[in-house]
């Protein structure tokens, strides 16, 4: 077993920068049929330009690449000791190359242990087998949406569709809940893996493992794939569209399981995934660890940069998009100016500041003059040189929503003007907003190497001690593209699309499935 802890650290480079070809598949399919020109439509063309240059660079396709779940299936005999041991060996070679972001943190100190390893991290899951071969397959599943998985305890009254009974009927209200409720803030357009019945910690378990589920495979209970059916087709008519922009391409893939429960309890558990859809499989020689063979790596490998864009209808067309250059500091009067739907095109300096970063602000000063600034939501893949020279790896944004209770305080504290992220946020900002005059720019999930291009020097950092993801970078970037979704004047496209998509949730309220 020489070669198994090698053999592990190629997976986990592989499953953190090359998208699965399944996956690439479902993506190319929702591109082709979105309407060219609309905010959808771009944002699906930055994904697949992203996917792309992950590949190329051999870096993460998003930065957060998420709690590390392992499933490996082992003859009878193989030390599982011993592969436990390579395993986190390949964890933290993979994170000091920059191929995984230190993710495992202290949930009492809140301190990051740096390795990704940690009580709990990664996530190893091992199941004895017959066969004379060992099976590993990987998962990266990021926060955000993690965030979003729920699970239903039936009977349950659902916003929009009433009454979810015991039965398929109820099952498939609580599975279009599922998706309604994730909005865009989960990086839509999603997959879902469902579980059905087990306990509350079972019930999830199944969820996820439909994850490992190819796309396009059939499931083989009948009723079950008929309801997959029904999912994928009708959640796509709930108009939230690509990171909640609007559109046609909400869900990309639904797989749902089955197992019993007790006659008391009946839960629906949804594990919601982001088009960042990163899981890999290898089958190993049990004797040497080589790897033999690739899972989900079989048929076409869409080139995704080729695949081209409908042309929208003219009614249908967004119409001209405005772009609108700016470098802070940035004045009260260039914010009042923008609208939803605006483009922003941001040169010089923005911060980044999340989590860590809003909670110390609140009573703290801040370690730059932040007025007229641009704070950017992202906890980015870092690397220092020999020289000790930072270098931007992966810098996507990260979901906005977790800095609700801070951010229009922050704002008004230290005379920050615009705030980037994914996903929106909620009424307290928006009212912040139009009251200080700042605006709320939203940048493509998950678009970590697209982002990362933008970024032309790291001009230093702060409160590194919060850990990587967590302090406050200073970056000179030029040329970041990101897109109005609340103005200061009251206008939040995420309260519109939540509303719209609510009253389109209502047309599946009449039973179905009998
Ligand atoms: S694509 Fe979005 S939800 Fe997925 S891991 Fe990246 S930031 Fe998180």
């Amino acid at each position: 077993m020489k070669k198994f802890e090698e053999s592990m650290y190629q997976l986990i480079v592989e499953t953190s920068t090359n998208l699965p070809n399944d996956v690439r598949r479902a993506i190319a399919k929702a591109k082709a049929k979105e309407n060219a020109g609309t905010r959808a439509a771009l944002s699906l063309s930055t994904i697949t330009e992203n996917i792309g240059m992950a590949d190329e660079n051999v870096s993460p396709i998003c930065q957060d690449t998420g709690m590390p779940t392992f499933e490996v299936k082992v003859p009878v005999g193989v030390n599982q000791i011993e592969m436990k041991k390579a395993i986190y060996a390949a964890v933290e070679r993979a994170t000091k190359d920059t191929k995984l972001r230190p993710n495992s943190v202290d949930s009492l100190t809140g301190k990051n242990s740096g390795n990704n390893l940690g009580e709990g991290t990664p996530v190893i899951h091992f199941e004895q087998w017959e066969k004379d071969v060992i099976d590993v397959r990987l998962i990266l599943k990021g926060g955000g949406c993690e965030n979003k998985n729920i699970q239903y305890s039936l009977p349950a009254e659902l916003e929009g569709l009433g009454r979810a009974g015991r039965d398929l009927d109820g099952i498939r209200k609580c599975i279009m809940h599922s998706v309604y409720q994730a909005q865009g803030q989960g990086c839509s357009a999603g997959f879902i893996g469902v579980g059905i019945g087990g306990d509350r910690t079972t019930s999830y378990s199944l969820a996820k493992e439909q994850l490992f589920r190819t796309v396009d495979d059939v499931n083989e209970n009948e009723e079950l794939q008929k309801l997959e059916d029904y999912v994928l087709e009708n959640a796509n008519k709930l108009g939230i569209g690509t990171m909640g922009f609007g559109g046609e391409a909400t869900l990309l893939g639904c797989k749902i399981g089955a197992m019993n429960r007790l006659p008391a309890s009946f839960f629906v558990s949804v594990a919601y995934n982001c088009w960042a859809y990163r899981r890999l499989g290898v089958i190993l020689d049990q004797e040497t660890g080589d790897i033999k063979k690739w899972l989900y790596k079989d048929g076409e490998k869409v080139d995704l940069n080729k695949v081209e864009q409908e042309v929208a209808a003219a009614e249908e067309s967004a119409g001209e998009v405005r772009e609108v250059v700016l470098e802070a500091p940035i004045t009260e009067e260039q914010i009042r100016e923008l609208k939803v739907g605006d483009v922003v095109i941001i040169n010089g300096m923005m911060h980044t500041g999340r989590d860590a970063i809003h909670h110390h602000l609140m009573d703290h000063d801040a370690p730059i003059d932040l007025n007229g600034q641009v704070i950017y939501h992202c906890g980015p893949v870092m690397m220092k040189d020999d020289q000790g020279e930072w270098h931007v790896k992966a810098a996507g944004p990260t979901t906005s929503i977790r800095e609700e209770p801070y951010q229009g305080d922050i704002m008004k504290k230290f005379g920050i003007r615009a705030v980037i992220g994914k996903g929106g946020m909620g009424p307290k900002t928006l009212k912040a907003l139009g009251e200080h005059g700042g605006v709320y720019l939203n940048a493509i999930g998950g678009a970590a190497q697209y982002y990362a291009d933008c970024i032309k020097k790291v001009k230093g950092v702060d409160l590194l001690e919060f850990g990587i993801p967590e302090a406050m970078w200073h970056l000179e970037v030029e040329g970041f593209a990101a897109i109005v979704t609340m103005d200061s004047h009251g206008n939040s496209l995420h309260a519109d699309v939540d509303k719209s998509s609510l009253e389109k949730l209502a047309q599946f309220k009449e039973p179905v499935f009998k």
